[in-house]
C-alpha cells in the first residue's frame, strides 16, 4: 500500500524527473495531500483554486462523485481485456455518444492512449491514404507556426520548430513544411496576404503534402493564441483544390473549451481526420481518440497494407471509455451556457489586467483566459506567490493564463482572476 503519510521531496527532487524540467537545477514542486472540486490540497496545508484543470482535463473537478463511481462500477467488471479481437460496452458506448456530438461524416473511431499517439495515429493514417491512392511523394505534413502537438517523434515534427527545438533534433526529425501563424484574433480581420501566402506555399509544395495538421481557433501550448475561425473555412476549399487532407487536433480545445463542444464547430467545415484527448476522461485517465471519415479509413485499408498499421496494447481501455462515457454525460447534463458565463466572467475580471505596464494583451475565448506579459515571467517564483495567495496557475513564457474547471462558481472564479491580477502586478 503507498504510504500516504509521508511524500519524500529528497526522493523526488533526486529521482523523478518532472516535465520540461531540469535534473541539474529543478524547480520546487508541491506535494498534493488531495483534489476534492475545484480545489488542490497541499501537504503544507494550502488550499489552492485551480486554474488549470490538471493541463485541460480536469473538467468536472477532483473527487468527481459520477466519475468516481462510474470508475468503481468498470473495475467490478473488468479494468482492461486486450481490444484485438475482443469488445465490451464501454468502447461501444463511447462510440455511441461521440457519434451524436461529432461533426457530420467523422464515423470512424481510432482509440489510443495519449494525446500525441492520437497525433501519430493520425499523422499515420494521412500516409497510409496517400499510398493507398498511389500518391508515394505526398509524404510531409504542413502546418503554421505556433503549434502544438505532442512530444513524440512526429508530432513533435510538427510543433513549432523554435518552442519545439528542432535545431537540437537537426536531421533527425522528419522535415515538414511551415506557413507562418494566422493573425490573432479571433475577432480580427481576414489579412488578404496571409491567405495569398498560404496559397502559394500549399500549391508549391502540394505534390509532397499528404496533409495539413494544425489546431483549430486556438493555439495551445505553442503561444495561447487564438485565429479568426474563417482562416480555417478557407484553409479547407485549398486542401480541397490541392488535394491534401486536412487534420485538426482538437486534444486542447475539445470538449466545450472554447465555448463550442468542438473548436470545428466555430467553422462551416468538417476535418478529414480530428484528434481528441485531454478532457476526455474528465481528467482521470491518459486516454484519446483519432476519428476519420468512412472514405479515408476505407481507403487506407484498400491499400498494400490492407489494414491500418497501428493497435496499442492498452487500446480502449475499458476504464478509459466508462470515465469518458461518464464524462460526456455529465457535460451533457450541464450544457455549453456555463462556459458562455464563465467566458463573460472572465473577460470582466482579466479586462482589469490590461491596465498594467508590464501587460502586453488580454484575451479570453470560452473558458481560457490569457495574460501576456512583456517580459517572460520567472515561473518559480510567481509560481510560489500564486501559492500563497490560494491559486494553482502554472505560467510558461510571457502568459499567465487559465482554462478553470467547469465546475467552478462564479465566486470562485472571480477569487482565482483577481489573485492572479494581484500577483502578476
Ligand atoms: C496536450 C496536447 C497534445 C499531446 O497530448 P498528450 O496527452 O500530452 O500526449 C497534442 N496536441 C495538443 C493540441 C495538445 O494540447
Amino acid at each position: 500500500m503507498v504510504n500516504y503519510e509521508e511524500i519524500d521531496l529528497k526522493i523526488d527532487r533526486e529521482h523523478l524527473w518532472h516535465p520540461y524540467t531540469s535534473t541539474i537545477n529543478p524547480l520546487p514542486v508541491y506535494p498534493v495531500e488531495k483534489a476534492d472540486g475545484v480545489y488542490i490540497y497541499l501537504k503544507t496545508g494550502e488550499k489552492l483554486i485551480d486554474g488549470m484543470s490538471s493541463w485541460w482535463a480536469a473538467i468536472h473537478g477532483y473527487n468527481n462523485s459520477r466519475l468516481n463511481a462510474a470508475m468503481t462500477r468498470q473495475m467490478q467488471h473488468m479494468s482492461h481485456v486486450m481490444f484485438g479481437g475482443l469488445t465490451h460496452a464501454p468502447a461501444v458506448g463511447l462510440a455511441k455518444r461521440l457519434l451524436k456530438v461529432l461533426p457530420r461524416g467523422l464515423d470512424k473511431i481510432f482509440y489510443s492512449d495519449s494525446g500525441s499517439v492520437a497525433v501519430e495515429v493520425a499523422m499515420k493514417m494521412a500516409i497510409q491514404y496517400q499510398s493507398s491512392r498511389g500518391k508515394t511523394t505526398k509524404t510531409a505534413f504542413m502546418t503554421t507556426r505556433s503549434g502544438y502537438h505532442g512530444d513524440t517523434w512526429n508530432a513533435m515534427s510538427v510543433c513549432d520548430p523554435t518552442t519545439g527545438m528542432h535545431s537540437i533534433f537537426n536531421g533527425r526529425l522528419s522535415v515538414q513544411y511551415f506557413i507562418p501563424a494566422f493573425p490573432m484574433d479571433y475577432d480580427a480581420p481576414i489579412d488578404a496576404a496571409v491567405v495569398a501566402n498560404m496559397e502559394r506555399e500549399i500549391s508549391e509544395k502540394a505534390d509532397q503534402i499528404a496533409a495539413f495538421i494544425l489546431e483549430p481557433v486556438v493555439q495551445g501550448a505553442g503561444g495561447m493564441r487564438f485565429y479568426n475561425p474563417e482562416y480555417l473555412n478557407i484553409l479547407y476549399s485549398l486542401c480541397k483544390k490541392y488535394d491534401i487532407l486536412l487534420i485538426f487536433d482538437e486534444i486542447a480545445t475539445g470538449f466545450g473549451r472554447t465555448g463550442r463542444y468542438w473548436a470545428t464547430n466555430h467553422t462551416n467545415v468538417v476535418p478529414d481526420i480530428m484528434c481528441i484527448g485531454k478532457a476526455i476522461t474528465g481528467g482521470y485517465m491518459s486516454f484519446a481518440a483519432t476519428i476519420t471519415t468512412t472514405q479515408v479509413a476505407d481507403t487506407v485499408c484498400a491499400g498494400e497494407a490492407g489494414c491500418f498499421m497501428h493497435g496499442p496494447t492498452f487500446m480502449g481501455n475499458p476504464m478509459a471509455c466508462a470515465l469518458a462515457c461518464e464524462s460526456m454525460d455529465i457535460l451533457s447534463d450541464m450544457g455549453l451556457e456555463k462556459i458562455s458565463t464563465m467566458e463573460k466572467i472572465m473577460r470582466e475580471e482579466l479586462h482589469n489586467a490590461e491596465k498594467l505596464t508590464s501587460v502586453a494583451d488580454v484575451r479570453v475565448l470560452g473558458a481560457i483566459g490569457v495574460i501576456e506579459m512583456k517580459e517572460p515571467v520567472d515561473m518559480a517564483v510567481l509560481q510560489r506567490k500564486f501559492v500563497s495567495t490560494g491559486i494553482w496557475v502554472r505560467p510558461f513564457g510571457r502568459l499567465v493564463y487559465i482554462m478553470p474547471q467547469y465546475i467552478i462558481t462564479e465566486e470562485e472564479l472571480r477569487t482565482l482572476c483577481r489573485k492572479m491580477i494581484e500577483v502578476i502586478s
